[in-house]
Parts: C-alpha cells; structure tokens; sequence
C-alpha cells in the first residue's frame, strides 16, 4: 500500500484521477471548467500536498514553489508545451515537473493539416453561405474561388515531434516540404521522405517528384505557400533562438500575398497586431489559428475584425482536443494517461527513484548526478 499522497488537480482529467484514488492517493479536484486563481493554488501547495495536476492555464513560478517547499515533490502538466511552468524556478527549488509529449503528436499535426485545408479552401464561408441562403447559383468562379494545397509548397516551422509528424501528412498530398528548424534538423526523416516521394513517383502514382529540403527561415517564408508552425514557446532569455513574436512585421512582410499561415503551437508567437494588420492589408493571403497571445481571445482582438473574417480561422485551443487523446488512461495514447504516470513515477519512486531516468519528466537537468 501506497503512503497516502496527496494530490491537487486543478482541473479534471477524467478517468485518470480514478486510477490514481484506486492507488490510494487522496486526489481533490478544482471542480469549476476555469482554471482556479492563483490564490488557490497556492493556499493548496502550502496545506502540503505532494503533486500539482497542472494545464497550460496555471502560472507555475517560484511563488508555488516556494508554498510547496519542503512538501511539493513534483507537478504533472497535462500538456507537451509548459511554457506556463518556469523552469528555472522549478530547477532551483529542485522540482521535476513532466509533460505530455507524443500522446498528442498525431492529433495536432492532422489538426493543423485540416485548418490549412479549411482555409484555403475557404469551407467556413462556403458553408456560411449555403446556411445563409445566399447560394443563388453555380458559377465557374463567382462568389469566389479558394485554393488547392495538392501539390504546393509548405513550409515547416520546427521540425520536432509535431512538425514531422504534419510533414507526414503532406506528403500523401504530394507537398514540396521547406523546413526550418534552428535546434534540431532530422536529416534521416528527410531522406525517408525523399525515398517515399522517389517511389510515389516510380510507381506512377504522381507527375513530378515532390522535393523536401532544410533552408534559411527566410528562404523558408519566401517560397510557401502556406507556412504551419509547430514551435514551443520560448522567450528571450530562454533560447538563443527564442519563438517569442517570430511572426512579426518584418517576417510576415517576407511571405508571399497568395500564402497562407497557420498556428497550431503557442499564441505569443505570432504578433497579432502585426498579424492582422497582414491580412487587412493582403500582405498574406489568409491565417488559421489554434492559439492566441491571450485564452480565450478576448472580444476587442484585433483578429475579430469582420473585414477580415473570410480569411481568419479562429479555433479555440482545440487542435488536442480528441477524445483518446485527451482522456485516455493509457500512458502511451492519452494525454490523462500519461500526466498521471509522469505523476506516480516521480511520487512512488520508479526507475530507482532515479528522475533523469524517467520518460516523462522534462527538467532532467536539475537533477543529474
Ligand atoms: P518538440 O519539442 O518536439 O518540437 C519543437 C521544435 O521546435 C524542436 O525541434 C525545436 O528545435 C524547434 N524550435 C525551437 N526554436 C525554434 C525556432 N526559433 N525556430 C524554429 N524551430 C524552433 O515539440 P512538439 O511536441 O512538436 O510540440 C511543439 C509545440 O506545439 C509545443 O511546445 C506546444 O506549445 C504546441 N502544441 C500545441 C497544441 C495545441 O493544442 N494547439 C497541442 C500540442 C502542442
């Protein structure tokens, strides 16, 4: 029998939190579908608990650490990205903290694939104006055209988990792939594409051999036609090549006026002024996102423009959103899963108590011997 560890979940993840009162954890559960203010939070670390359940919505600094010092043994995000997690701030109170990495890979890069599909094929205001009525007649080109994605250009901002993963499905589209990334190019990935793309058109089943190649993320922007990023958020300070505005003025001025961007990582990495600014002004043709630099996007965002609404998907934080992936209890398909094992293998000492050596758990730095 488990010591009875104490855990406070700041939202509820289904099922999972089952499985942890079946250990014998005493697991409270912030009831409310917001997240709980930070007071909150707090007022929980400091009573003594030994595990935060946390999502991208709770500020995670030295403040909850110092509340849990002494007490608080690791926090479990339930997320891969934990930009809300200061990771300095957990190293110097020596506080692993653990993600949700690859459970959630496929379902965001076909998210992302969809929303470029969505948008250049212009579906919202197509549906909008069947449901308003407004369809009066076929025409080879009136009320207005979209464009194809077979066959284009589409460039891959960071080719971690998630952006191979969109490559993956481009190719069934016969995509030519330009992909940036500053920290980590798979060179063997491209060559398997490159050797699928070679075979796709041995066989006869495309005209052209789609191409895929590493360039300059300005190379990058230059040629797409249609730009998918798949970043972590990182701020200055944080990288030598931080994410934090790289869609700014100056680079959406380098995309071409018929390309098409799409975010499905963090919302900070676009300059959404400077964003929407782009599409009132045709610098770019359209953009589709997933993520805002404030959740929910507030009513004033300059992104609600109407003038601009045809050529602006806006999804709510949902590109996760699926139902093995969010709640399945299994470690290797579901989110849920994975956050609670990244818990209890901290909590009941796994692979020799030994952090480093724990799949899930992201600052194995400060714990190295
Ligand atoms: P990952 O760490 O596997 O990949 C990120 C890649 O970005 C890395 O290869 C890294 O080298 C690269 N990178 C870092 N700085 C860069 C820069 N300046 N320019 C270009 N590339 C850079 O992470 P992942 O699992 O692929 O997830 C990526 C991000 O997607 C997460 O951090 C998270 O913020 C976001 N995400 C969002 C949702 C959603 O629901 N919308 C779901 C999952 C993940």
């Amino acid at each position: 029998m488990n010591k009875k560890f104490r855990v406070f979940a700041t939202c509820d993840i289904g099922e999972a939190i089952e499985l942890l009162r079946k250990r014998g954890y005493d697991v409270e559960v912030y009831p409310r579908p917001e997240a709980p203010p930070k007071s909150l939070v707090l007022e929980k670390v400091r009573s003594g608990i030994d595990g935060l359940i946390t999502t991208l919505r709770d500020s995670i600094d030295a403040e909850v650490f110092e509340a849990g010092k002494g007490t608080l043994k690791v926090v479990a995000q339930f997320a891969v990205g934990f930009d809300n997690i200061n990771r300095a701030d957990a190293n110097r109170y020596q506080v692993p903290f653990t993600n949700t990495a690859d459970v959630l890979t496929e379902a965001t890069a076909e998210f992302a694939f969809f929303m470029m599909g969505a948008l250049a094929r212009r579906l919202w205001t197509a549906e909008h104006l069947t449901r308003e009525n407004k369809w009066g007649f076929w025409h080879p080109y009136l009320p207005f055209l979209g464009d194809e994605v077979t066959g284009k250009n589409v460039a891959v901002i960071g080719t971690g988990r998630i952006g191979l993963a969109f490559i993956q499905k481009c190719v069934g589209f016969d995509m030519n792939i330009l992909c940036y990334d500053p920290a980590y190019q798979n060179h063997a990935f491209v060559s398997s594409i490159q050797e699928i793309n070679a075979l796709r058109h041995a066989r006869g089943l495309v005209k052209e051999v789609a191409w895929i190649k590493y360039v300059a993320f300005e190379e990058a922007l230059r040629q797409a036609d249609f730009v998918s990023v798949h970043v972590p958020l990182l701020r200055d300070g944080e990288s030598a090549t931080p994410t934090f505005h790289l869609f700014n003025e100056k680079s959406l001025r380098l995309m071409k006026p018929t390309a098409y961007l799409v975010n499905t990582s963090r919302g900070p990495v676009i300059d959404e002024v400077a964003l929407a600014r782009a599409l009132r002004e045709n610098w770019v043709a359209g953009a589709a996102l997933d993520v805002y630099e404030k959740e929910p996007l507030p009513a004033d965002s300059p992104l609600r423009d109407p003038s601009i609404a045809d050529r602006c998907r806006l999804m709510p934080h949902f590109a996760s959103a699926a139902r093995i992936t969010r709640l399945s209890t299994d470690p290797d398909k579901g989110m849920a899963g994975r956050c609670v094992q990244g818990l209890i293998d901290v909590l009941e000492g796994n692979y020799g108590g030994d952090i480093p050596k724990m799949p899930y758990v992201v600052n194995k730095e400060a714990f190295a011997r």
